[in-house]
C-alpha cells in the first residue's frame, strides 16, 4: 500500500474514533442526568421510566460503539489486506470482463452483509429483547435478510452490468448516462417502493372506518391530501416502537401509521402525529431529499468517473484497476468523508422536522403535539437529556425537548 493508502486508512480510524468520542459523550451525559426527569417532563415522565430510557440509550450507544470499530477494522482491512485475495480468488476462476467486475462487487457485499448479520440479531434478540420490545422471530428474522438480500441482487446486479458496460463503450461520458439512469431509478424506487417493496415485508391496511377516520379524513380535506393516502402498517410483528411515515410524491405519496401507534395514542395525538406528516408533505421535503441525493449521487458518480480513468487510484492499495475493486474501494474511502458531513444533514433534516411540527401546531394546536411527542419518547425509552454535540452529528429528529420547548414558546 502506498502512503495516500496509509493516510486514508488512517482517516478511516480517526473518523471511528471521533465516532467513539461522541458516543461516550452521549453515554457520559445520559448517565449524569439518569437520576432526574427534566422539569417540562416531571408530570408525564416518571422517575422509573426515566431511569429505563437512560439505561436502554446507553446501551444501545454501547452496543453502537461495537459495531462502529468493527465496521472501521474491517474497512481497513479490506483495503489493505482482503480485497487483494478476494480478487485474485475471484479471477482464478472467472476471466477478465464484465462478470469479474461485477461478481467482485457482489461478493464484497455478500461477505458484508454476512459479517452485518450477527449483529442485527444480537441487536434483535438480545438489545431490543431486554428491554421488552423485539417481536421478531428468528424464522421472520431469517426470511427478512433473504428477502432484502434476493431484492439487493436483483437490483444491484443488472445495474452493475450495465454500468460497467457502459464504461467500456464510452470511458469519458458513461457516468453523465449513468448518473440520469441512476436518478430515473431512485424516483422509480421512491414511487414504487411504497406500492411494490414495502408490502413484501409488511401488510398495509386502510384506516378502518369509524370515528377516527372521519377525524382524518376531515384534516385531510383541510390540508388538500387525497385520503386513500392513509395507511395502517402491522409493525408489531418486528417491534413494539410506535411510529408513523411519510413517503413518495405525486400520486404514489402516502401516510403510513404503525398500528402499535394507534394502539397507544388518543385521538387528538394521532391527529396532532397525521398533521406533522401532512406538514411534511405541505414543505416539499420528500422532493427535497430527493433533489439533496440527487446532488450526492452526481459527485459520486464523479468521484466513480474519477477512480475508473485514474491511473492511481487502485494502485494506492496495491489493487489491480479492475472496475469492480475500484468500485469497491471507493465505497470504503468514502465512509470518512460521509461521516464528517452527517452533521450537515443531519441539521438539514432536523429543520424540516422543525417545520412540519409548527405546521402541525398550525393545524391542530400545540397541546395535542405536545402530548403525542412525549409519548412517544416515553413509550420508545428515548433520552429526554441526550448530548447536544452527539445529536447535532447524529439526530435526524431535533430532541424532544427542544421540539417541545419550540411549541411551548409559539402563541
Ligand atoms: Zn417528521
Amino acid at each position: 500500500m502506498s502512503g495516500i493508502g496509509v493516510v486514508i486508512c488512517i482517516a478511516i480510524a480517526a473518523s471511528a474514533a471521533l465516532g467513539v468520542y461522541l458516543r461516550l459523550r452521549q453515554m457520559a451525559t445520559v448517565a449524569a442526568h439518569r437520576d432526574s426527569v427534566p422539569v417540562d417532563f416531571a408530570r408525564d415522565v416518571t422517575l422509573d421510566e426515566h431511569r429505563r430510557a437512560a439505561d436502554y440509550t446507553i446501551a444501545r450507544t454501547k452496543f453502537s460503539i461495537v459495531e462502529k470499530v468493527f465496521d472501521a477494522a474491517f474497512s481497513i482491512l479490506w483495503l489493505a489486506f482482503l480485497l487483494a485475495p478476494l480478487y485474485a480468488a475471484i479471477a482464478s476462476f472467472i476471466e477478465p470482463g464484465l462478470t469479474r467486475s461485477v461478481v467482485t462487487v457482489l461478493a464484497f457485499g455478500f461477505i458484508g452483509d454476512l459479517m452485518d448479520m450477527p449483529f442485527s440479531a444480537a441487536k434483535a434478540f438480545w438489545l431490543e429483547e431486554r428491554f421488552g420490545f423485539n417481536r421478531l422471530t428468528p424464522a421472520r428474522f431469517l426470511a427478512d435478510e433473504a428477502k432484502t438480500s434476493a431484492l439487493e441482487l436483483a437490483i444491484t446486479a443488472p445495474s452493475l452490468f450495465a454500468m460497467f458496460a457502459l464504461l467500456r463503450a464510452t470511458p469519458q461520458t458513461w457516468w453523465l448516462m449513468a448518473y440520469v439512469a441512476f436518478m430515473a431509478l431512485m424516483i422509480a424506487m421512491t414511487i414504487l417502493y411504497p406500492t411494490l417493496i414495502a408490502p413484501l415485508f409488511n401488510k398495509f391496511a386502510p384506516l378502518d372506518e369509524g370515528v377516527l377516520k372521519r377525524r382524518m379524513e376531515a384534516l385531510l380535506a383541510k390540508c388538500g391530501f387525497e385520503s386513500k393516502g392513509l395507511f395502517v402498517m402491522d409493525a408489531s410483528k418486528r417491534s413494539t416502537h410506535g411510529n408513523a411515515y411519510f413517503s413518495g410524491f405525486g400520486k404514489a405519496k402516502r401516510i403510513v401509521f404503525f398500528d402499535t401507534l394507534l394502539e397507544k395514542h388518543s385521538p387528538d395525538e394521532i391527529e396532532s402525529i397525521l398533521a406533522h406528516e401532512l406538514g411534511h408533505f405541505k414543505f416539499g421535503h420528500v422532493r427535497q431529499m430527493l433533489l439533496q441525493g440527487a446532488a450526492l449521487a452526481f459527485l459520486g458518480f464523479a468521484a466513480l468517473w474519477w477512480a475508473f480513468g485514474s491511473d492511481v487510484f487502485a494502485g494506492w492499495f496495491g489493487l489491480p484497476s479492475d472496475p469492480g475493486l475500484v468500485l469497491v474501494a471507493l465505497f470504503l474511502v468514502k465512509e470518512p468523508i460521509a461521516h464528517v458531513l452527517s452533521p450537515l444533514f443531519a441539521w438539514r433534516s432536523r429543520r424540516a422536522e422543525f417545520e412540519a411540527d409548527a405546521f402541525a401546531r398550525d393545524v391542530v394546536g400545540k397541546e395535542p403535539m405536545i402530548s403525542a411527542l412525549t409519548r412517544l419518547t416515553r413509550d420508545n425509552l428515548a433520552t429526554l437529556t441526550p448530548d447536544p454535540l452527539y445529536a447535532s452529528f447524529y439526530f435526524s429528529h431535533p430532541p424532544v425537548p427542544v421540539r417541545v420547548a419550540r411549541l411551548r414558546m409559539a402563541s
